[in-house]
């Protein structure tokens, strides 16, 4: 039976801590935290999607300037949040977790029709990577209190625009712990 999988966007050193940092990112690290712990504890496929790019000429520094280059330390993942073993790493050069990259293969091979987005910005990388999720007949959910961006009005544009173009479901982290739980335990029952 299809299931679910976490996506992690962009947690990274730049966008946190670093050239392009975000302030509003760290609200939101506790509860990234306790979701991916529950999914790896129930089996749910943590997936860390990462913006890498290449050292010159990518064109997203036209638009941001020079941000988490593949091999340095603005594009590891933030000390809180690193991968584990059991956990994917996708790397990506543009906002959408899908673009070019090993994402969507990934996931049918995981068996997965479900995406829940966490990370940054709401209103971009998260944004995007819903778009492609959509298009691509995924089921998506976005719990409001594990996605953040540069300011709450971005924030709220973000949330608004994928419920309404992309019939994602915004839900919060209290609520996605208690569907992992119940599934879990449900599954576990089930001869
Ligand atoms: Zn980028």
């Amino acid at each position: 039976m299809p299931g679910s999988a976490v996506l992690v966007v962009d947690m990274l050193n730049d966008f946190v801590i670093g050239t392009l940092k975000c302030e509003r990112a760290n609200r939101i690290i506790l509860n990234i935290k306790k979701l991916v712990e529950k999914a790896r504890e129930k089996g749910v496929p943590v997936i860390y999607v990462n913006d890498a790019h290449l050292p010159k000429g990518d064109k997203e520094f036209n638009v941001w300037g020079v941000h988490a280059v593949k091999g340095t330390k603005g594009a590891e993942v933030i000390e809180k949040l690193k991968p584990r073993g059991s956990d994917f790493v996708v790397d990506k050069r543009r906002y959408s977790g899908f673009y070019e990259t090993a994402l969507d293969s990934l996931l049918r091979e995981l068996d997965v029709d479900t995406v829940i987005l966490v990370g940054i910005h709401t209103n971009c990388c998260i944004k995007h990577t819903a778009a492609d999720a959509f298009f691509r007949g995924y089921k998506i959910k976005v719990p409001e209190n594990a996605v953040e961006a540069f300011s709450d009005k971005e924030h709220k544009f973000g949330l608004e625009y994928m419920k309404k173009f992309y019939h994602t479901t915004i839900t919060d982290v209290k609520k996605i712990l208690g569907e992992m739980e119940r599934k879990a335990s449900t599954s576990f029952h089930t001869p």
